[in-house]
């Protein structure tokens, strides 16, 4: 069965969209700890993120670096973290994190509460940044 990913990438499940190549595809994520917290993943569907080949693990990187550079330009912070975890999602994929000390990349602390509307207006401003 499909990912939850590649069904938000399919389009079977909406998303605030940021950005979309062949390869890679980035929205935010549903329960951020930082307001633009973005998911990167490969539109192919690999579980775990180092069993990615090697030409899609060397570009989602590259993907990413222009995703977070737009993240840091209309989102106030430090600088943009990236973590990979994949616990929950058995889809590889990278967190971007707006922070601006180490405790904002705390998995364990409450994710904050934002509405679709709010949702939707970041996705926006990171897109056209
Ligand atoms: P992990 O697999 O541990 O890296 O965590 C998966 C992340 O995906 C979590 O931060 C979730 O909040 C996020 N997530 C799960 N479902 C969705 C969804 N439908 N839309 C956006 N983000 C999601």
């Amino acid at each position: 069965m499909a990912s939850i990913f590649t069904r938000i990438i399919q389009g079977e499940i909406p998303c605030h969209k940021v950005a979309e190549d062949d390869r890679y595809f980035a929205f935010l994520d549903i329960n951020p700890l930082r307001e633009g917290h973005t998911l990167v993943v490969p539109k192919l569907e690999v579980d775990v993120f180092f069993d990615l080949p090697p030409d899609q693990l060397a570009g989602i990187m590259l993907f990413a670096q222009e995703v977070a550079r737009k993240i840091r330009k209309v989102v106030p912070c430090d600088r943009v973290g990236v973590c990979v975890i994949g616990l929950e999602v058995p889809h590889a994929h990278v967190h971007l994190i707006p922070i601006d000390r180490m405790s904002d990349m705390d998995f364990a602390r409450p994710k904050l509460k934002l509405s679709a509307e709010e949702l939707a207006a970041i996705a926006d401003r990171i897109r056209n940044a």
